[in-house]
């Protein structure tokens, strides 16, 4: 009896870890490292470029594209608007702080923002009235976008996991990156390829209400389970576990029951036997007499 006690003890052990291992994995705390956590935050970011843009597919306005010649490679993503760039709003993707304003390229500046998740954005191209130490909340007007020399007009940015420290532009670094390509970009070595901006739903949208509704679907969902887990031990160990114990205690009593019965039988088939040995005897005797 106590073999089933610890056997379903440990089936509802068991059954407890790995709903609860699952329910952990489902709510992502498992941790892959901080920098892929920070990615992760994409999901929460903003479009920086509200008006129309050129498309970056397979263009230089792309990652990765060439630069000076093949030299060097595009180290960010350029939001080039369709119509008057010059002026064009920039919004910040997240919020953060500004730790950097300066003479970029080409006749304009660059404005430099460590995000609140760790990373960080280069907004260049641009022109902006914010400095260094200034908050920026996500969806605010931080620049807008600033006309080169050539005439163009539009926002380069670039993304860093904000894992390493030192300048953003290192022209030493040609093969030193943790997470792109190794390959000639020239920038600290934290590089993350900021192309996921594009796909970005436009600015009008920060989706935090639909996170919080995710967020609250997660909780539901995961209160129902433990509430689905707790309901199934109560109902063993009220309903079915009774049953089963007396459906086994039964089993076992009937065995007993019908052995105990057998032993008689077969006592009371000696007892007949040895009888009929007896009577025989007798018979024998009778006749041995005649
Ligand atoms: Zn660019």
């Amino acid at each position: 009896m106590s073999k089933i006690k610890i056997t379903i003890f440990i089936i509802f052990t068991l059954t407890f870890v790995i709903s609860f291992v699952v329910l952990i994995a489902m709510l992502g705390i498992n941790d892959n490292g901080a920098c892929e956590k920070r990615q992760a935050n994409i999901i929460n970011y903003i479009r920086p470029v509200k008006a129309d843009c050129h498309s970056i597919e397979n263009n230089e306005r792309r990652f990765g594209a060439l630069r000076d010649n093949g030299v060097r490679l595009h180290a960010g993503i350029d939001f080039v608007p369709r119509e008057n760039g010059h002026g064009t709003p920039v919004y910040a993707v997240t919020s953060g702080t500004v730790t950097n304003y300066y003479y970029f390229f080409a006749g304009t500046d660059a404005l430099v923002v460590l995000n609140d998740d760790g990373t960080v954005i280069r907004y260049g191209e641009i022109s902006s009235d914010l400095r260094v130490g200034d908050r920026v909340a996500q969806g605010q007007q931080i620049a807008a976008i600033a006309t080169m020399y050539s005439g163009a007009a539009m926002l380069h940015l670039e993304w860093y996991c904000g894992c390493e420290i030192g300048g953003l532009t290192q022209v030493d670094n040609m093969d030193n990156f943790t997470h792109v390509e190794t390959r000639n970009h020239q920038r600290r070595a934290d590089l993350l390829d900021p192309t996921a901006f594009f796909d970005l739903p436009l600015y009008a949208s920060t989706d935090t209400a639909a996170t919080k509704k995710l967020l609250i679907f997660k909780v539901g969902l995961i209160t129902t389970l433990i509430i689905f887990i707790a309901l199934l031990a109560v109902l063993s160990k009220y309903l079915i576990y009774p049953k089963f114990i007396k459906r086994y205690v039964d089993k076992r009593t009937a065995q007993a029951m019908s052995k105990k019965q057998k032993q008689q039988i077969e006592r009371e088939l000696e007892k007949l036997q040895r009888e009929i040995k007896g009577n025989k005897s007798l018979i024998f005797k009778r006749n041995d007499c005649d």
